[in-house]
């Protein structure tokens, strides 16, 4: 049996039955076209993919998941999933009314009955889940500066499903559910990424396969919004790709794409891309040094500490920092390697975009050069 669903069972409102009546209804409706971010929010929703919400979080859900971790029915929960709109949107908005969502081409996609209307408290989320008010990290700016300051709750019903960056690769629970069941696999490990893959990374996920008990490897790419530097989605997709094919047993390793907003919250936010990889059938979840950290923010093993300390009914597989090493002549780890930092190549991802745009070649050592070929064919940043 894979994992069972966070909170017990998936909350799909995902109906894509009577499509022409359910877009036609959508009509009449206040039509309002949600932040990027809250977009990809909302399908996230429907899906199941952030069960048991069944809907944008209300004013008390918030300060409960800000204050104490968890949701109202003391389920532990680190990032408060809000719906912020701008105050155009607000003046014609009240509690009560029915609207319709736009995507991204201004198209119809899904309702959501608006139940509450509060002000977001963008102080109070920042220090909580980001540990901090300083608008050079990358959420913190989004949420004072392109975040509205209030904040809907309510249940969100989908009936169609608009393009997103994932595009093929993006995969509902439901979907991932059934194939990992079509192959037989139990335990499963999930491992998250937002960039190309590192030699470093696939010897993580080659280790997660020797543990016993597991039988699969899933690889969950967060592609989403880009920001200044980041690599394209395409880019990340397409090099897990030639990753796959050239270097995993395929019939152990399955891929798909989660568009949604990234979360550099370090710790609470391994805890809430654990829950997801949970709804999605996983048992184990890959946490690696400095998971979903920007800028030194966190300390780089406060990511793999929170598990001991909220239980979210997910294995996590701890690593500490892997590197290749010249004396050990591989991919080793700090928890292995006997040896000084001189014997160590350790090239951050800032060094590899720098390495990049100067069209330097990067040492096989590092990465792939299946990898590197595609990283090095112009175009991957966003600039
Ligand atoms: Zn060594």
């Amino acid at each position: 049996m894979v994992n069972t669903p966070y909170g017990g069972k998936l909350k799909i409102s995902l109906d894509l039955n009577n499509q022409e009546r359910h877009l036609k209804g959508l009509e009449g409706m206040i039509q309002v076209q949600p932040f990027t971010d809250f977009f990809y929010d909302s399908l996230k929703i429907a899906d199941g993919s952030y069960s048991p919400l069944e809907g944008f979080m209300g004013e008390e859900e918030t300060d409960s998941v800000l204050k104490n971790e968890s949701l109202l029915d003391g389920l532990p929960w680190t990032v408060p999933i809000v719906f912020a709109i701008d105050d155009a949107t607000n003046s014609k908005i009240s509690a009560g009314d029915e609207i319709a969502l736009l995507d991204m081409n201004k198209r119809p996609y899904g309702s959501m009955k608006v139940e509450t209307k509060f002000r977001l408290k963008k102080k109070e989320f920042a220090l909580s889940v980001y540990g901090t008010e300083e608008l050079k990290h990358p959420n913190v700016q989004d949420l004072f500066e392109s975040y509205g300051d209030t904040a809907i709750s309510g249940k969100v019903k989908v009936f169609r499903e608009p393009e997103l960056p994932g595009g093929e690769f993006e995969i509902h629970p439901s979907e991932a559910r059934e194939e990992f069941a079509r192959r037989g696999w139990k335990g499963i490990a999930a491992y998250q990424a937002r960039n190309p893959p590192h030699v470093a990374h696939e010897y993580l996920q080659k280790v997660s396969l020797e543990i016993p008990g597991i039988d699969g490897l899933f690889i969950h790419l967060v592609v989403g919004r880009l920001k200044k530097g980041d690599y394209k989605a395409n880019v990340i997709l397409e090099s897990y790709g030639a990753l796959i094919r050239g270097y995993h047993r395929a019939e152990k390793t399955m891929m798909g794409s989660l568009s949604i907003a990234m979360r550099y919250a370090g710790p609470k936010a391994s805890i809430f891309l654990a829950i997801i990889r949970r709804n999605f059938g996983a048992t184990h979840y890959i946490v690696g040094r400095d998971q979903a950290g920007v800028g030194g923010y966190y300390d780089p093993y406060a990511a793999q500490r929170i598990f001991d300390e909220m239980d979210i009914g997910m294995i996590p597989l701890k690593f500490k920092d892997t590197f290749y090493c010249r004396k050990c002549m591989g991919i080793t780890s700090e928890n292995v390697c006997p040896h000084g930092a001189e014997d160590r190549l350790i090239i951050s991802q800032t060094r590899i975009r720098d390495m990049l745009k100067n069209n330097e070649k990067i040492p096989r050592e590092i990465i792939r050069e299946e990898v590197a070929e595609i990283l090095g064919s112009g175009d991957v940043l966003n600039e």
